[in-house]
């Protein structure tokens, strides 16, 4: 099979290597799609703890495909089943992999970070991850491809479940990239009443008013001012930053009304998180601040629920498709970021 494999810093390799063998507790997945992420882009262009030319390690987390091989010990899965694969699995038995939260295990792996993802013709599934649930069995309502970015919307779940989001919210987006539209997706879902998106570029913000009907761009250079006059003198309920911006983590106080919460989804680069927030404003407006990281299991299952009866439509977030043996194409094409989602199938 062919395999996308990252051998350090910018070095990213497509090539062949064997299917993997499986044990009796093992699932083998024939990959049907794999969606390239900002964290793969992040692991190429800075190559990742443990990852060198003789431990190379096979990128993608965004994964579905299709049972090829159940060990004679497992249960519940058979070959020839659709299934979506969420990608964090936990040691199982720390008090957060007990409490369901395997995404925050101390000694968490993942497919594609730490152990060999999907960007390759085939995924072994080690036994932790299929008793520990990771294999979600699909209908036929939902697409592979819809499948593949159950992970990146399964994270903004987690995200909108720590802040709450509920009916008839005001939320506030800043960012307009593929999560940004994720989180315009969910909080409509949601029953959120209305959805502001502002992004530095006009037309990734339009592209999110055109792919999530109501959402309404907010333009103006005064965030403030332009929330309150779009929102009918309100500020916001929910303030959600899905982007690498401290200026948007600071400007997200002064557009959250009162007993209102925010979402600080989006991480900021490295030794540039020291922001300077005013702290006035959360104690006088009785906010609340959060953050999120990954995702566990159960958010994963709740995106896959959604998305088979219909209320997240995730397909119109796919860009492109490649397949894997033009995977530096897709990868350039990626990093350009104008286009939302890029998959990459192995054929
Ligand atoms: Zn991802
Ligand atoms: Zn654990």
């Amino acid at each position: 099979m062919q395999a996308a494999r990252l051998y350090g810093a910018g070095d990213v390799r497509t090539g062949e290597c064997s299917i993997p063998e499986i044990g009796d507790d093992e699932i083998l997945l024939k990959i049907s799609a794999a969606a390239i992420c900002g964290t793969d882009l992040r692991m190429i262009a800075n190559g990742y703890r443990g990852v060198d030319a003789d431990h190379p390690l096979t990128l993608g987390h965004e994964i579905s495909g299709v049972i090829a091989k159940a060990g004679k010990n497992v249960r519940g899965y058979a070959e020839g089943m659709r299934a979506a694969l969420a990608p964090n699995m936990g040691c199982g038995i720390c008090d957060h992999c007990v409490s369901g939260d395997t995404h925050l295990c101390e000694s968490y792996t993942a497919f594609g970070i730490n152990m060999d993802g999907g960007f390759a013709g085939y995924v072994r599934i080690p036994a932790a991850a299929v008793i520990q649930g990771n294999v979600m069995v699909l209908d036929d309502s939902v697409s592979l491809d819809a499948a593949a970015l159950f992970e990146p919307m399964s994270c903004v779940f987690n995200g909108q479940e720590q802040a709450r989001i509920r009916l008839n919210d005001d939320v506030l987006i800043i960012g307009a990239g593929p999560i940004g539209i994720m989180h315009a997706l969910l909080a409509k879902a949601k029953g959120a009443r209305r959805i502001f998106i502002r992004d530095i570029s006009a037309p990734r913000m339009r592209q999110c008013t055109e792919l999530v009907e109501g959402t309404v761009m907010v333009e103006s250079e005064d965030l403030e001012e332009a929330v309150k006059s779009l929102n009918g003198g309100r500020l916001v309920d929910v303030c959600i930053t899905a982007c690498p911006s401290a200026a948007a983590q600071a400007d997200a106080l002064k557009v959250t009304g009162m007993n209102g919460r925010i979402l600080f989804f989006g991480g900021l680069p490295a030794e540039k998180d020291g922001v300077v927030l005013t702290t006035n404003l959360i104690h006088y407006r009785q906010l609340s601040i959060h953050g999120s990281t990954r995702a566990n299991v159960r958010h994963y299952r709740e995106v896959a629920t959604m998305v088979m009866a219909g209320h997240l439509e995730l397909e119109k977030l796919v860009s492109r498709k490649y397949p894997l043996k033009d995977f530096a194409d897709a990868v350039a094409y990626a990093k350009k970021a104008e286009g939302l989602k890029t998959i990459i199938t192995p054929g």
